[in-house]
């Protein structure tokens, strides 16, 4: 792409069928889209393609904003967030579809069809029969069914006058090549041959896909349609609908299929009989954190050209470019995604740590304030894999220990511990001013030095009985959040229960 090129503005959308719930592969295609408008300086759009009445679910929409939202991808327009181009909903943009088609149907490029489902089906068995396995409505056939180019003028109107159902179907030239570029994959060449004559406006009134998803397309300024390969197929039939609109077609990128662990393409089969998540909500109630599934899910397909790996969305947003979008499918791996989990756990600030522990600590009964939460987010987070683990991995913050560790315990509490930890109680308990790491590490060697021990002589055992473990963040900082009080009954405790030595 030219430099003047990277300049021009961009309009894209995210344009999802409220189906089910957002999957991973149209979270990444949502980001794609965010990261190109973001990058160029354009708008992204939300258009939710809600025409086929069928296949909608009730809960989806709301699904679909609440993930995009989860994970920072903010629309500039669509339900909700307003917009000149609106509305944003197909349902609550019908009228104008009938208009357009009946506009190609004038136009000579649409036409009327009036087959019965029964009629349709009979066309197809014959043709199976014929040996053409994938039988089409199309160039071949229609002259043999019911339809304004078979039946006459008066005929036709006659039908439409008396409401009889129809379509409205696009009119295919025969034996042409519909050829365009891809961002992602190149030149892209397909036969008309292998088309249907497309319904573009159904029985009910409706429109289908391809017909909506094209006017609006155009009518929003789209310039460029980022969207899964599943659509490249369908490309073709939006060309030709471009053309007989005589509108120009925007630039179309193709992203490759995101395979699931074993090979083959990630699927609905594979949440429902191996229990993997697939879906955005799947991620969320597991624990993961937004950003590393958003990290993890723009490198399924896509690279920087670097072996930097670790992205906030803001890098990728300065980092992103469709020239690097992979050709070829990307395979999914759940321990990378654990891995980029606690990357992005390490860097996130404590406060955001510690409020996204909540839910699992109150789960656990515990309710600490905020602020001893992002203490204790602050000297865990490098040390914990989900922020849930706060609960678990830092309990010890939240409530004194009622055991000790017992192989620590054998090798760390010796014959003068008790006496050293009853004595460290008593200077914490002694010594003005602030109780932070400094203040503490101070401490306990000075009195480490004066009892002329190694300080490991206070550490171990200062760490046992505060923590009821041999391990944790350090020490230090372990003893500055539980704050004094806390140490000094903890270690006056655990003296009691193992003993003075
Ligand atoms: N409504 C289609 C979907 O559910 C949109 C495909 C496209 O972006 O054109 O993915």
């Amino acid at each position: 792409m030219t430099a003047s090129r990277d300049a021009d503005p961009v309009r894209v959308r995210f344009a999802p069928s409220p189906t089910g719930m957002l999957h991973i592969g149209g979270l990444r295609t949502a980001l794609y889209n965010y990261l190109l408008a973001r990058r160029r300086g354009g708008q992204f759009v939300l258009r939710i393609e809600d025409t086929d009445r069928e296949r909608f679910v009730e809960e989806a929409e709301n699904d679909i904003m609440s993930a995009l939202d989860w994970c920072g991808l903010s629309y500039d327009e669509g339900p909700g967030a307003g917009g000149a181009a609106g509305p944003y909903r197909q349902s609550e943009r019908s009228a104008r579809y009938r208009q357009y088609a009946e506009q190609l149907v004038d136009d000579g490029h649409a036409y009327y069809a009036f087959d019965t489902p029964a009629e349709l089906e009979a066309m197809r068995e014959r043709l199976r029969a014929e040996d053409r396995p994938q039988p089409k409505y199309g160039p071949r056939t229609r002259r043999e069914m019911k339809n304004a180019l078979t039946l006459s003028e008066e005929e036709t109107q006659r039908l439409l006058d008396d409401g009889a159902e129809h379509v409205i179907r696009l009119h295919v030239p025969r034996d042409t090549g519909v050829k365009f570029t891809d961002e992602v994959r190149g030149a892209v060449s397909f036969s008309t041959n292998d088309l249907d004559d497309q319904v573009l406006l159904k029985s009910d009134g409706l429109p289908t896909y391809h017909l909506a998803n094209v006017v609006d397309d155009h009518e929003m300024g789209i310039t460029h349609v980022i969207r899964g390969e599943e659509w490249l197929s369908s490309t073709p039939k939006h060309k030709l609908l471009y053309e007989a609109f005589g509108w120009d077609m925007p630039t179309v990128a193709h992203l490759p299929l995101i395979m699931s662990p074993d090979g083959g393409k990630l699927s609905k089969r594979d949440s429902e009989e191996e229990g993997l998540p697939v879906s955005v909500r799947d991620y969320r109630e597991q624990g993961y954190e937004p950003e590393a599934l958003v990290n993890f899910i723009a490198l399924l397909g896509w690279n920087p050209g670097t072996e930097k790996e670790v992205f906030s969305l803001d890098e990728l947003v300065d980092a992103f470019s469709l020239e690097r979008v992979a050709r070829s499918g990307a395979q999914f791996d759940f321990d990378k995604l654990k891995w980029f989990n606690k990357q992005h756990l390490h860097r996130l600030p404590p406060q955001t740590v510690a409020a996204r522990s909540r839910d699992a600590l109150e789960a656990a009964g515990y309710t600490p304030s905020d602020d001893y939460l992002t203490d204790v987010a602050a000297v865990m987070q490098d040390r914990i894999a989900f922020a849930s683990d706060l609960a678990t991995d830092g309990a010890f913050f939240f409530e004194d220990p009622d055991e000790y560790e017992e192989e620590a315990v054998e090798q760390r509490w010796n014959d003068d511990s008790g006496e050293l930890l009853a004595a460290l109680a008593d200077r914490f308990e002694r010594a003005a001013g602030r109780f932070d790491a400094d203040a503490v590490e101070e401490i306990l060697r000075g009195l480490a030095d004066e009892r002329d021990v190694g300080a490991g002589q206070l550490i171990h055992p200062a760490r046992l009985a505060t923590s009821g473990r041999s391990y944790g963040p350090g020490v230090f900082s372990l003893l500055a959040v539980l704050g004094r009080e806390c140490c000094v009954r903890r270690m006056r405790r655990a003296v009691e229960v193992l003993g003075e030595g």
